[in-house]
């Protein structure tokens, strides 16, 4: 939490001025990331054990994790045969029957410490009962008399540790710490606003909705006039993590130093965001129909009344005093391009120039495709640009140096320029740009975003994601941006089955891909890998199936598309098949984002437990985009619980809300993120699986003090 710039927290000591912090502890608290007292105040407990009552050794049950307290009666060191390796044992009594303990590999200071005598505290799982065992238990040595009140007798914390500082040694500094500068912990300052705590009273008014209040209500007492119960205070907070009275403590305290952390990021998130509105002024890219009119016309389709409703919100934005910052979201297939197009066109109609940016060249070359085909008869002439490609010789780009007249609107039609990130590359400066389209996968931080935008002079900006993103990132990584979402699909397109199979089931598959193809249908068939590797031979390449799958499904005609087929190639393989003179592609992930062929009814993976969910959702995007009943097919030998129930919920839904939830949960930020973003949000005691309550109840809470 930062604290008002003028006045230093004690806080920010340095750790050293805990007592019993010496140069050699700082420096094994360095390796922790404890550079602060307050670093070592909030450094979060990894688990608890209550000890006010020990299980006695006879009570021990079988894998199931206890601590004891005994002490040692025996203890040695056993070598090996033909092994440099020893193992040591050590067995307890506590009255109540024996327990042995064995540490595989000897430390040369263990007959020292678990000297016949001392009493220990042990925890861990027993892995037999004749005799008891615990293998590489984790121990705790009891000092009679010296801080009983902070080591037994309670509930006590066990904190990540490293070599040389044991659980003990971290748990008393921490209670000098606390002893120490508790008093120092004050409420988060934002400005001059009050703390969160104090504002906890005011979220029952608030326009969130029931479901969304504090969680922390469920374990406290509410006060008798039934309005929401106060949270702890911060201080009340850092001391009930580290030791609390009773094990539901923890979680209470957890969620108000969370909050305090989901205050900080929408606190920065938001500032930026007034701040940007208070330096930008927008570009007028309301549009008066005069194209929009004649495209929906001529699209073939009726826009699905979300489009419509999200087009609105758009042109609300393009006709508005600040320049548009949102986010479309939309499952697979919801028809986003559609609306972006609409979008694109309102800045046209205005004058201005558009920009549309694609994650790969494939996806340019297929937006460069419909807008063509969508723009052309409006006399709205389209640029193509990608590392590989200019659609003409200059590429239609004016680079804007500065000195030239600028070319007033009515001099130049606009058009829109469509590429790969090669677009915003240096020397990009479109005169009169107005929008800018961005469709992407969660790659682009916020700040990162911003400078591509800079480019030109505030131009609007339409973020489409690939996927549905999970609403606690929505709120984070996007938070920014403002958030339309596209929650229908289009009517009129055939249902996806998909299954689940073992490679044993692949005759049979491809029996059914031939049948398929055979009715007319086209399919895809996607592998892990482009080439095999040395390393993990278990795992399918495209360049090596390709001929088994040629031979399995000839006479239809199959093509390769992977990363290092040349651009134009990629090009030539993916007009073939939209004219289904390929019947089959056989590819890696390469398509996983956006390509249309309404044809497409198979989908099958091979490997499927090598990708993540998200991208398996959107693979399986591919197909089910025409009225034909379309196939997904997961092939996986997989046998472990955890990627069986992955894969299975793919089975189970087609909603990408959902997967993108799963996917969180069961893969961590940091995988969705990427390691530079999850790393700008680092939190202690936040969780961005778990904590959506609190990450809107902090953006509300902030909403409200600007
Ligand atoms: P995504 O949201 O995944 O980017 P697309 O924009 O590629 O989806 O749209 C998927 C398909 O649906 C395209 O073939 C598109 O032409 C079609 N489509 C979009 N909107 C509609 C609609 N309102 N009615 C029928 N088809 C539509
Ligand atoms: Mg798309």
């Amino acid at each position: 939490m930062s604290s008002p710039e003028n006045s230093v927290s004690p806080l920010a000591a340095p750790v050293s001025s805990v007592w019993g912090v010496g140069e050699e502890r700082a420096r094994l608290l360095a390796r922790l990331d404890i550079f602060t007292v307050e670093d070592l105040l909030l450094h979060k407990p990894r688990r608890y054990e209550d000890r006010r009552k020990f299980l006695p050794i006879r009570e021990l049950k079988l894998k199931e994790a206890a601590t004891v307290r005994g002490k040692v009666v025996a203890a040695g060191t056993q070598r090996f045969k033909k092994s440099t390796r020893a193992m040591f044992e050590c067995v307890f009594d506590d009255g109540s029957a024996l327990l042995h303990c064995r540490w595989w590999q000897a430390q040369p200071w263990m007959p020292d410490w678990y000297a016949v005598g001392r009493e220990f505290l042990i925890f861990g799982k027993p892995d037999s009962l004749k005799p008891r065992n615990m293998d590489h238990p984790e121990t705790e040595l009891v000092e009679p008399g010296d801080d009983e009140f902070i080591h037994v007798n309670r509930i006590v914390p066990v904190h990540p540790l490293t070599e040389g500082l044991t659980a003990r040694v971290m748990r008393s500094l921490i209670w000098r710490a606390l002893e120490k500068f508790e008093g120092e912990v004050l409420e988060p300052v934002l400005g001059t606003r009050p703390s969160p705590a104090a504002a906890t009273r005011l979220t029952r008014n608030a326009s969130i909705k029931e479901e969304d209040h504090l969680h922390l209500n469920l374990d406290m007492a509410a006060p008798d006039d039934g309005r929401a119960p106060l949270l702890p205070t911060r201080a009340n907070a850092v001391r009930m993590i580290h030791f609390p009275e009773e094990l539901t403590d923890v979680e209470i305290a957890r969620q108000r130093l969370a909050l305090d952390e989901f205050v900080e990021l929408q606190w920065q998130i938001q500032s930026r965001r007034k701040k940007f509105e208070a330096s930008a002024k927008a570009l007028p890219c309301g549009g008066d129909n005069h194209l929009m009119k004649p495209f929906l016309t001529q699209l073939g389709f009726k826009l699905t009344e979300a489009q419509t409703k999200v087009l609105r919100e758009i042109r609300t934005d393009m006709g508005g005093m600040h320049p548009m910052r949102r986010l479309l979201q939309g499952d697979v297939g919801s028809g986003k391009t559609a609306v972006a197009a609409c979008t694109a066109l309102m800045a046209l109609e205005s004058g201005f120039n558009v920009a549309l940016m694609a994650p790969t060249e494939i996806l340019a070359e297929q937006h460069f495709r419909n807008f063509e085909k969508w723009f052309a008869p409006l006399g709205v002439k389209v640029e193509m640009q990608t590392g590989s490609r200019k659609s003409s010789e200059n590429g239609g780009l004016k680079i804007d140096d500065g000195k030239r007249a600028r070319p007033s609107s009515l001099d130049l039609p606009s058009s829109i320029f469509i590429g790969t990130h090669a677009l915003f590359t240096a020397g990009f400066n479109l005169p009169k740009l107005g929008l800018v389209i961005v469709d992407e996968q969660h790659k682009f931080g916020v700040a990162q975003r911003e400078t591509l935008v800079r480019k030109g002079n505030y131009p609007h900006l339409l973020v489409m994601t690939a996927t549905p993103i999970p609403r606690t990132l929505g709120l984070t990584l996007y938070g920014d941006l403002d958030v339309s979402v596209i929650d229908e699909l289009p009517g009129g397109r055939g249902q996806i089955k998909t299954f689940l199979r073992t490679t044993e089931k692949l005759p049979k598959v491809f029996a059914f891909i031939r049948e398929k193809i055979a009715a007319g249908r086209q399919a895809y068939i996607v592998y892990p890998r482009a080439d095999v590797a040395d390393t993990d031979k278990d795992i399918k390449a495209v360049t090596k199936e390709f001929g088994n799958v040629k031979k399995a499904l000839s006479p239809f005609q199959a093509e390769l598309l992977h990363g290092r087929v040349k651009p134009s190639d990629k090009e030539a393989v993916m007009a073939d098949f939209r004219a289904n003179k390929i019947q089959v592609l056989v590819a890696t992930s390469l398509i996983e984002v956006g390509v249309d062929v309404p044809n497409a009814s198979v989908m099958l993976i091979e490997n499927a437990e090598h990708f993540g969910l998200a991208q398996l959702h959107q693979l399986r995007g591919r197909i089910g985009r025409g009225a034909h009943e379309s196939f997904c097919i997961l092939i996986s030998d997989a046998r472990h619980d955890e990627a069986q129930s992955r894969l299975k919920i793919l089975e189970e839904t087609n909603d990408g809300f959902k997967i993108a939830e799963a996917d969180l949960r069961l893969r961590g930020p940091g995988e969705l993120l990427g390691q530079q973003q999850s790393g700008a949000m680092r939190l202690r005691f936040g969780n961005l699986v778990e904590d959506l309550g609190l990450i809107r109840q902090a953006k509300e809470w902030v909403a409200k003090r600007f």
